[in-house]
Parts: C-alpha cells; sequence; structure tokens
C-alpha cells in the first residue's frame, strides 16, 4: 500500500486484510467497507452580528452487531465526509481490541470553533444533537469529545438531549464534567493507557522502566501527562518536544519544572535556546520512542534509522505502513495506535457504565478497571502477533475485526 493512499481508501484495506487473514468470506467485507448509517445534517446558527450561518455535521455508525456505536464528535474546517466515516471504522477496531461492548460511531461539524464566540458554539452543539438525535441515545450510539471539542460542549449537548426526551440522560454522552455524571480519571486516561502498554512492551523485551531511557514527540494532553507518569515510575524521560522543537537532556529532563512552564497547547521549547529539531528526536538513542503529536512521522525515510527497541503509538498513525513494515523487520517492538491510545474510550465506557447504573467509582477503582483492561488487549494483540506471524499492527486489526465479523454472523447478517 503507497504512503499516500487517503484515510478512508487505507481504513477499507486494513478491514480488508485483517478479515482475509481470519478467513472471512468477500461478503463480510461488503457488509465492514462501510459504516451502516451515515447522516448528514445541516445546522443554521444565528451569529452573534445576527447573520444565520448553516453548518454541515455527520455522524457515522459503521457497525452496530456488537452493541451500541461509541465515537467522538470533531469540530474542524477540514472535517469531511470520508473522514468521519473512515474514523468510525477505526474506532470499530479500537472498541474490539480492548473488548467493550460497542461497534464504531464519528461524528464531526464543518466550522472553526476557534472563530467561534461561546453562544455560537453552544447554539451549534445544541442544534448537532437536534439535528442527530433520531439515531443517536444511550443505547443507540453515544457520543464524545474529539479534536476541538471538551467537556463543556459535551454538557451542552448532555442538557439538550436530556430536553427532548424529557429525562436526565448523562449516558448520552461520555466526557462530560465530573458533576454531570463524567468519570474520574477520564482526563489521564488516553497517557495511563499508553503507559500500560509501555510497561507491557518492556516486559516483552526485558526492559526494566526503572532507568529506561524514554523519547517522547508531543507535550500536549498526551505526551505531557504520560512524560509525568514515565517520570514517576523512575524512567529517564530524555527528550520531549512540540510544535517548535525538542529539548534533549541524556541525563533526564526535570519533567515538573517542564509541566509547569508549558502552555495550554503544549508548547514549551520555545522557552529554551539549545533546542533540536523533531526530527532529531526520533532518531536519538533511547529503549522507548513515543509517538504523541501528529501523523506521518516515521516514515520509510527515517525508519532505518529509528534506535528504540520499543516504538508506542501514542498519536493517531505517526507510523506509515512502509515505515511498520521496516521497523517489524528490524525487530523492534511496535505498539499500534488502535491499541495503544485506547484508554480514552475504555474509560468512556466506564463513564458510561456509572451512568447506567447511577453509581460512581473513585480514581483508583477506574485505574485499576483500565489497567487490567489493556493488559488483556496488549496480551491478546502480542500473542495473535507471535502466533500467526503478523506484525502488531495487523495482529491489532484481526483481533478489532474479530468481534464485529463474530456479531454479524451470529446475527445472521452474513
Ligand atoms: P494536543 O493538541 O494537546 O498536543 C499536541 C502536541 O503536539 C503539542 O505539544 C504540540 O506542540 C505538538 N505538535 C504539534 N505539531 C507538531 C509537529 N509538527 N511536530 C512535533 N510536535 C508537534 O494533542 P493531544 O490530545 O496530546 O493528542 C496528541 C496525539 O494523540 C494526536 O494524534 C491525537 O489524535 C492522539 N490521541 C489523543 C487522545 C487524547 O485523549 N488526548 C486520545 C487518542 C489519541
Amino acid at each position: 500500500m503507497g504512503e499516500n493512499l487517503n484515510l478512508f481508501t487505507s481504513t477499507q484495506y486494513v478491514i480488508n486484510d485483517a478479515l482475509a487473514k481470519l478467513g472471512y468470506t468477500e461478503e463480510m467485507y461488503e457488509l465492514l467497507k462501510e459504516p451502516v448509517r451515515m447522516l448528514t445534517v445541516r445546522i443554521p446558527v444565528r451569529m452573534d452580528d445576527g447573520t444565520i450561518q448553516v453548518f454541515t455535521g455527520y455522524r457515522a455508525q459503521h457497525n452496530d452487531a456488537v452493541g451500541p456505536t461509541k465515537g467522538g464528535v470533531r469540530f474542524h474546517p477540514e472535517v469531511d465526509e470520508e473522514e468521519v466515516k473512515a474514523l468510525s471504522m477505526w474506532m470499530s477496531l479500537k472498541c474490539g481490541i480492548v473488548d467493550l461492548p460497542y461497534g464504531g460511531g464519528k461524528g464531526g461539524i464543518i466550522c472553526d470553533p476557534r472563530t467561534m464566540s461561546f453562544a455560537e458554539l453552544e447554539k451549534l452543539s445544541r442544534g448537532y444533537v437536534r439535528a442527530i438525535s433520531q439515531i443517536v441515545g444511550p443505547t443507540k450510539d453515544i457520543p464524545a469529545p474529539d479534536v476541538y471539542t471538551n467537556s463543556q460542549i459535551m454538557a451542552w449537548m448532555m442538557d439538550e438531549y436530556s430536553r427532548l426526551r424529557e429525562n436526565d440522560s448523562p449516558g448520552f454522552i461520555t466526557g462530560k464534567p465530573i458533576v454531570l455524571g463524567g468519570s474520574q480519571g477520564r482526563e489521564k486516561a488516553t497517557a495511563q493507557g499508553v503507559t500500560i502498554c509501555i510497561e507491557e512492551a518492556a516486559k516483552k523485551r526485558n526492559i526494566n522502566i526503572k532507568g529506561a531511557r524514554v523519547v517522547i514527540q508531543g507535550f500536549g494532553n498526551a505526551g505531557s501527562f504520560l512524560a509525568k507518569f514515565m517520570h514517576d515510575a523512575g524512567a529517564k524521560v530524555v527528550a520531549i518536544s512540540d510544535a517548535h522543537g525538542a529539548l534533549y537532556d541524556q541525563d533526564g529532563l526535570d519533567i515538573d519544572y517542564l509541566l509547569d512552564r508549558r502552555d495550554s497547547f503544549g508548547t514549551v521549547t520555545t522557552l529554551f535556546e539549545n533546542t533540536i529539531s523533531n526530527k532529531e528526536l526520533l532518531e536519538l538513542e533511547c529503549d522507548i520512542l513515543v509517538p504523541a503529536a501528529i501523523s506521518n512521522q516515521i516514515t520509510s525515510e527515517n525508519a532505518h534509522n529509528i534506535k528504540a527497541a520499543i516504538v508506542v503509538e501514542a498519536a493517531n498513525g505517526p507510523t506509515t505502513f512502509e515505515a511498520t513494515k521496516i521497523l517489524s523487520e528490524r525487530g523492534i517492538l511496535l505498539v499500534p495506535d488502535v491499541l495503544a491510545s485506547a484508554g480514552g474510550v475504555t474509560v468512556s465506557y466506564f463513564e458510561w457504565v456509572q451512568n447506567n447504573q447511577g453509581y460512581y467509582w473513585s480514581e483508583e477503582e477506574v485505574n485499576e478497571k483500565l489497567h487490567a483492561k489493556l493488559v488483556s488487549a496488549f496480551n491478546n494483540v502480542y500473542e495473535t502477533s507471535e502466533n500467526r506471524r503478523v506484525n502488531m499492527r495487523l495482529a491489532a486489526y484481526m483481533v478489532g475485526a474479530r468481534k464485529m465479523a463474530e456479531a454479524s454472523r451470529f446475527r445472521g447478517w452474513v
């Protein structure tokens, strides 16, 4: 597969490949190659200057054989129909990998929230829920935050849905503020999940986390919490980066100081003079490399120069397919994004469970359950990779696809 296929086509390729390896027929691929449902909506919003602006939004539901669909809603100028479809398919795989009782969903609105006021964002969020209300709900499809959406937006959406249904429905959406039924531990869940995957991968490679040299690309929500967890576990975080450059110290960086100085966009390197580039950061001598920023960072150009023993993908799609092949041929253990970044959706699931039962857990309980889920998911993928002699990425896709394919078969759909 080329390095420049669009996301939708490459996702179809991945699902086809995983199903073929599992021995499913072409008919199963026909069912799973696109979402079962895709709704496009137009949302009129009266802006602060009195004019009406009409926004386009989407909600895709990939496969609901396992259970209700689940996935975030992003607000971004570059949202498009194919991307939303592809992301709903990725969510199906992710939910299958972590063994959640969900299929994948995804939503998006074409807008630029950075240029909109609070009042405009509230009207847009509520308008979106009114427009998609027929196909969503706690037992149908459960949205969550994604790029440029947050707990405040989830709160407005939950309130709008509850008003429409005339009953309080916290289980309609996850990622809510704690007072409205949000879960403890949600904010740090992605980084917790990455940490658990690092610990499990380190065991497989006989690397002791205490003293291990860790390099992290990106110092935002995922990267900065991860740096803190690694630092607290006794690892030596030797390099971190942001969009402007990277900091490196072979004796280990002062993570608490950097956390204190970073801004809300995850920027900290601009405060220092002796920086290196993000390209140099990726090729540093280390035990564990964690891309936690943007996609397409490890490519066929630099995969031969990666010196880490373990690469754990906290970001979405940081390694191309060609680079995945090169890393696995070189014996580098790659923990793929669909597994490593599944902590967020797992705690979202816990939030929904707590909402449904009306009984709330402590942060320790959430972390304990997250640990159990991810250790089991990691080992399931690892064993599939060993037994079927495929790389960890394909193994993860096989584990993820198997559950929805089995559920579709038992229901008699294929
Ligand atoms: P964020 O916006 O909080 O932080 C992004 C970080 O990456 C910042 O430090 C930014 O400066 C840096 N960055 C941006 N462009 C860069 C570049 N060209 N080179 C190097 N660094 C660059 O984002 P986040 O929430 O931490 O997410 C990071 C990645 O993790 C994304 O790929 C995201 O999809 C993935 N992810 C995040 C979550 C989550 O819950 N936060 C869940 C699943 C996956």
